[in-house]
């Protein structure tokens, strides 16, 4: 090599990164690239690029975990190579797997907490899916056995998350969705009842409903169920969606009866990486009793050294999420998650009263008998000279995200703002928040959005 291409080498390998060659150009963008690169300088390239995500602690939309202890950092990086389905090459990952989901039984007092089935997923959309499959099982062995027809399945809910109309559309099962009417977000037993006939697979209450946070009354809609089946013998079972609540209920009001404390209520699903706590990418299903999941669904696999069970929709999976979930459940206990949620819920109630006394707005939840949020309308028939939608915008200018959008059916016209309170929002940070809240209203009242506002469009809360 000549002694100037020698020179030419070092000078390369003391460039800063900035002066480098490498960044001299533009990345590719869409072709698949042709050479390699240095990695320090790529890595600097992905990590500039990722500043311009939102900042996910000033997500006020999200319910997921946000924030997680330093030694959850520390479990995840150790645990990057574990495969949770490979059971025979990680068996104490599995083994954790299975602890967990004890545990969780336990908390969620089925009868039989330490012999019944359950298993992680990659959240509760995925737990959704079991859920409902091991439902539309049941229901189709019981038609079978009956010399019943088994091809119209239904399932009965209330305004709920995406996943469950997934899951209505994937499996061919007609979803009887109750809309909203009036004041009433939520479902309630009436509905139900309207709603039932023997094709029914199961109905599905929310602990946490998606759109105003509120529970749904399971121990209501329960005892209608009861009095149905005495009347005419139909016998409907309950799958509980505690993607939020099945993590809150238990510690904050243990006397609520809505889990496998009800004996019809066969299989709950929740988020392990919502208020569970854990990072991205973990959630449970359980079932109140061995009996309740069809052994049909379960497959053997032989091929990772021991012969071993599966009931999921993926394959691989990274494990580092059960594992940093395991951690929670050793770490808090019931007294941890407690404070935490209880925090949470003082916080939500603080920054609703602030809200509420800022004057344009009408709390629609305050934070206060569901999950740890608080939403909001405009009043009604009020015309403050902006929408949701322009406040909701407004505050991105200061990071925050707090997401306008309209009620399902029957209740389009509605239109709210969100805040979920999670691990990490402080009051301090409420505070913060409201003083930009109120530097917007200032700012509105100044520069009124140049638009006739209909009722419709300022979100008017109809009552
Ligand atoms: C978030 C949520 C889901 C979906 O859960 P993922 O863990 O995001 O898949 C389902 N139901 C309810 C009520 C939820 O809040």
């Amino acid at each position: 090599m000549a002694l100037h291409q020698k020179d030419k080498i070092r000078d390369n390998l003391l460039d800063d990164i900035y002066a480098s060659q490498d960044l001299s150009v533009s990345m590719p963008k869409y072709k698949f690239p042709e050479q390699e690169q240095n990695p320090r300088h790529v890595y600097q390239i992905v990590h500039d690029e990722l500043m311009l995500d939102g900042n996910s602690r000033q997500n006020l939309a999200t319910f997921c975990s946000t924030w997680v202890e330093p030694e959850v950092h520390k479990l995840m990086d150790e645990c990057i190579d574990k495969n949770m389905i490979d059971k025979d090459e990680y068996p104490q990952t599995a083994e954790l797997e299975g602890r967990c989901v004890h545990m969780l039984a336990d908390l969620w007092n089925s009868p039989d907490a330490k012999n019944t089935l359950g298993c992680s997923t990659t959240g509760s959309s995925e737990a959704a899916m079991l859920g409902g499959l091991a439902m539309k099982w049941r229901w189709r062995d019981k038609m079978k056995a009956a010399g019943k027809p088994t091809d119209k399945p239904n399932l009965i809910c209330g305004p709920v998350q995406i996943c469950w109309h997934k899951f209505a559309k994937y499996w061919d099962v007609e979803l009887r969705e109750v809309p909203m009417e009036d004041d009433r977000l939520i479902l309630n037993a009436d509905e139900v009842l309207k709603r039932c006939d023997e094709n029914t697979i199961g109905v599905v209450p929310t602990l946490g409903v998606t759109f105003t946070c509120q529970y749904e009354p399971v121990k209501e809609i329960a005892d209608a169920l009861d009095a149905l089946q005495e009347k005419t013998g139909l016998n409907i079972p309950m799958h509980i969606d505690g993607a939020s609540g099945g993590f809150i209920a238990p510690f904050n009001e243990p006397d609520l009866a809505w889990d496998f404390r009800i004996e019809r209520v066969k299989s709950i699903n929740a988020s392990g990486h919502k208020f569970g706590l854990a990072p991205l990418g973990v959630g449970w299903v359980v079932w109140r009793d061995k009996e309740d999941l069809p052994d049909d669904l379960i497959f053997w696999v032989n091929y990772l050294g021991d012969n071993i069970p599966t009931f999921a929709l993926n394959f691989s999976r990274p494990g580092g999420q059960i594992i940093a979930q395991y951690y929670n459940f050793l770490r808090l206990g019931k007294e941890g998650y407690r404070k935490i949620h209880e925090a949470c819920y003082s916080t939500a109630a603080y920054i609703a009263d602030e809200i509420e006394k800022l004057g344009p707005f009408e709390i629609i939840y305050n934070g206060r008998g569901g999950i740890p949020a608080l939403c909001w309308s405009l009043k009604k028939d009020t015309n403050p000279g902006y929408t949701l939608y322009d406040l909701a915008d407004k505050l991105r200018s200061r990071g925050w995200q707090v997401p306008a959008y309209s009620m399902p059916a029957n209740r389009t016209d509605l239109v709210i703002q969100r805040i979920l309170v999670r691990h990490g929002v402080s009051k301090d940070l409420g505070d913060l928040l409201i003083n930009d809240i109120r530097r917007c209203l200032d700012y509105f009242k100044d520069n009124p959005v140049n638009k006739a506002l209909s009722e419709k469009d300022a979100g008017g809360y109809k009552h």
